[in-house]
């Protein structure tokens, strides 16, 4: 058998990794986003394409759950009623902390072009926003975008990360 001798102070140093373990769990938690299937008009169908084959949300660990309890992530895409937007704190609240809302299209950013009795001027008036995502409709890779710069985030938080002050309709 060969025998390597390494001189690890000449060389690229000693083969050791120093982080801590607060940035261990952001890393791990930034690569496991799973987000709550939450489509509300046709900003939802981009959505959709993002987690189909030719965009593969998948390979950023981020797969769409069925069931607030499980996911973290909410994508809210497409137009918010205040009929609906007790529904929509509620998914919410059901939610495990730490849990971070990406705002998807114009609709739910701001009400969009409907300026109307009927719809909520913007998401962030019920539930906390984390990423604005501009456009009617913003693409799939507008949302994969939106992911990585979430994930970005996360991996600076500290992780008992604290609530932002909510504002209610
Ligand atoms: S932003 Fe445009 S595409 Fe998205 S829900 Fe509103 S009208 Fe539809």
């Amino acid at each position: 058998m060969a025998l390597h001798k390494v001189d690890y102070a000449k060389e690229n140093g000693l083969p050791i990794v120093l982080t801590t373990v607060d940035k261990l769990i952001q890393w791990g938690r930034s690569n496991s986003l799973w987000a709550v299937s939450y489509g509300l008009a046709c900003c939802a169908i981009e959505m959709m394409a993002t987690g189909a084959g030719r965009f593969d949300f998948d390979r950023f660990g981020t797969i769409f759950r069925a069931s607030a309890k499980h996911a973290e992530v909410m994508i809210v895409a497409g137009t918010l009623t205040k009929k609906h937007a007790e529904f929509t704190r509620r998914i919410y609240d059901s939610m495990p902390e730490p849990k971070w809302v990406i705002s998807m299209g114009s609709c739910a950013n701001t009400g969009g072009m409907f300026n109307t009795y009927s719809t909520v001027q913007g998401v962030d008036r019920i539930i906390p926003v984390d990423i604005y995502l501009p456009g009617c409709a913003p693409r799939p890779e507008t949302l994969q975008y939106a992911l990585m710069i979430l994930q970005k985030k996360i991996r600076k938080e500290i992780p008992r990360r604290k609530q932002k002050a909510k504002r209610l309709v």
